[in-house]
């Protein structure tokens, strides 16, 4: 079977080193394999996007070498699929609207369960009558998936990760996650589900820092038919204090290094290498 793999960045920003790291991942595991790369732009966050982003992350890959195959697909023109896609699982009864605020949750969390990402949904509007649902949804909301009720219908799920072998997902952990945020048809676990199987991608590569969320994404391949790619979930590159490499802590854009001179082909074996620029932190892989 041919290999697809796909680079993910939200245009919030230009790519830095960490950023590259893990697209050079993706790019080799296919093309080492006579497979395809593909890139995905992450952009259904109107508010945080830019389109100048949009055309850096195209001008840093290139300036590093690390060439796509295909059109770049764009999420933020792919809602109409994402709400078909939300639309199936409210059909199916495992999606719930819920109307609490930020502060209504974390007031409520602070006596719930923590998961993996912090404190967990409480639940509130799960238990909220049908009738008080259908006056409430004029009102700002968002759609939660009923993470137990889902398990209960798929039933046990496993996936595989290159570095652990086949996992046992664990989507109760999360809590009920949210599947369409109140100023956007979507979220991040809906979309990339979809996009992933949309994109045709066997082998999803990305930093460790997602781990958590291939639980979910799991439960929405069973719950929508869709396709379960093998998971690579990298090591993340670290800057001097020891910490997940980001602008704070030193990530250098890769448009930076490109305007001093840096030698793109240098930087591409190093990063192959697991090697970074001296002085800009160390790989953990
Ligand atoms: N868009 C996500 C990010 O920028 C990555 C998504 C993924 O690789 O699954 O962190």
């Amino acid at each position: 079977m041919e290999i697809v793999s796909r680079f993910a960045p939200s245009p919030t920003g230009r790519l830095h080193l960490g950023h590259a790291f893990s697209a050079v991942r993706a790019h080799d595991l296919a093309r080492d394999a006579g497979g395809r790369f593909l890139l995905r732009i992450e952009d259904i966050d109107g508010t945080r996007s830019r389109e100048a982003f949009v055309a850096g992350i195209e001008e840093d890959l290139r300036w590093l070498g690390l060439h796509w195959d295909g059109p770049v697909m764009r999420q933020s023109r792919r809602m109409i699929t994402y709400a078909a896609a939300l639309g199936q699982l409210k059909a199916m009864g495992l999606v719930y609207p819920c109307f609490c605020t930020r502060a209504e949750i974390a007031a409520a969390s602070a006596s719930a369960p923590h998961g993996p990402e912090g404190s967990l949904y409480p639940g509130t509007c799960r238990a909220l009558p049908d009738e008080a649902r259908a006056t409430r949804l004029a009102e700002p909301h968002c759609w939660r998936l009923d993470v137990a009720r889902a398990v209960a219908r798929t039933g046990p799920l496993t996936w595989h990760d290159d570095q652990k072998g086949w996992i046992r997902a664990e989507p109760l952990a999360q809590g009920d996650v949210v599947l369409a945020r109140k100023e956007t048809p979507t979220s991040y676990h809906l979309s990339v589900t979809v996009d992933d199987a949309a994109q045709g991608v066997t082998d999803v590569v990305r930093g460790t820092d997602l781990f958590e969320a291939t639980h979910i994404h799991r439960l929405l391949q069973a719950l929508l038919g869709l396709p379960t790619p093998l998971y690579h979930h990298h090591g993340l590159l670290t800057g001097a204090d020891g910490k997940r490499l980001a602008k704070r802590n030193g990530a250098r854009p890769l448009a930076d290094l490109r305007a001093e001179g840096a030698d793109p082909a240098a930087l591409l074996a190093a990063l192959r290498a697991g090697q970074l620029p001296v002085g800009v932190g160390t790989a953990e892989v």
